[in-house]
């Protein structure tokens, strides 16, 4: 149970008004308070994904509204972590469609908020229509627009290691974009980066879930005689060896991605894969399933351990 809810279920807001004496709820209290007590807070980030952004459907408005409820909590993120697809499309677009989308999006991101951004690269923001002689063919785009150097990279904040994935690859079998998979250079590199940095907590931020729930109940997923057929970009085609290298490393205990405009939790060995649901809800055209425009704000602590709320910002269609 992490601090948050046991905070909540214990009710510590009415302790003042209770009678001493029952000794298995001192001793709970007795726990709650040395969770308390522990664990130190080190960060708190707003993990904002999906925006898909687009002249149309007031996604500009609807966007300023997001960032004015990011930054109006009381306790205010330190950074916004944006795992990607941050317009609607650039990989069937032609490149005047691509421009509109990503300056709408830069005017947004410096005229309606004032946090520094980090950025995972989303299936959209690859540039999927051009000519493979443009330079910003393929992710270059991508990597222009959220002026980066590599697709993947790693940083420390407040005690805490982030490793930022790139979780889009063209295919191998047609040169298309995209699959979710790590290339084996990253993968080589996730391993060192992660071996380096044994002791530190870690976050690990990518578009397509590693891990995920959801993709078994909802959406585009056929049941066979075999039993479940899992879609082409539900999860990383090679989430297997990404979680394996995870449990050498129990330094690793949250993954945050996007993509399936899903809110969605799946703890396994040790790490909590925690998929948000989109700013964009369904694509600026509803609810997504269950899942409402919104984002969430993430506090991490000392301790190793976090806290995962999801907030609607208010959008209607
Ligand atoms: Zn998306």
């Amino acid at each position: 149970m992490n601090r948050r809810s046991l905070i909540k279920r214990l009710g510590i807001g009415t302790l003042s008004g209770l009678v001493l004496g029952n000794s298995a709820f001192a001793d709970t209290l007795d726990q709650a308070n040395d969770i308390i007590k522990t664990a130190k807070h080190s960060l708190r980030f707003a993990h904002l994904t999906d925006v898909h952004m687009q002249p149309e459907l007031d996604a500009p408005k609807w966007l300023a509204s997001c960032l004015h409820h990011v930054q109006s909590h009381t306790e205010k993120p330190a950074l916004i972590i944006n795992t990607g697809d941050c317009i609607m499309d650039a990989l069937k677009q032609p490149k005047d469609r691509v421009e509109t989308q990503w300056k709408l999006w830069h005017q947004l991101m410096t005229g309606e908020n004032s946090l520094p951004l980090e950025y995972a690269i989303g299936n959209h923001d690859c540039w999927g229509a051009g000519q493979k002689s443009d330079p910003l063919y393929g992710k270059n785009y991508a990597l222009d627009m959220m002026r980066l150097n590599k697709p993947y990279r790693s940083f420390d904040q407040a005690g805490w290691h982030f490793v930022v994935l790139d979780s889009i690859q063209p295919r191998t079998n047609d040169g298309k974009w995209y699959a979710c998979q790590l290339d084996d250079a990253q993968f080589e590199w996730l391993g060192q980066d992660l071996a380096a940095n044994r002791d530190k907590h870690t976050v690990i931020l990518s578009h397509a879930p590693i891990l995920s729930a959801a993709p078994l109940v909802v959406g585009h997923l056929g049941k066979t005689d075999t039993g479940y057929d899992l879609g082409g970009g539900s999860i990383l085609n090679d989430a297997e060896r990404v979680v394996t290298l995870f449990t050498q490393h129990p330094q690793v205990k949250l993954a945050l991605s996007g993509h399936i405009h899903l809110t969605d939790e799946v703890k396994y060995q040790g790490v909590s894969y925690i998929s948000n649901g989109a700013v964009s809800g369904n694509w600026w055209k509803g609810d997504r399933y269950a899942t409402k425009n919104g984002y969430a704000m993430v506090d991490l602590y000392e301790d190793g351990t976090f806290d995962n709320q999801y907030f609607t910002y208010g959008w209607k269609a």
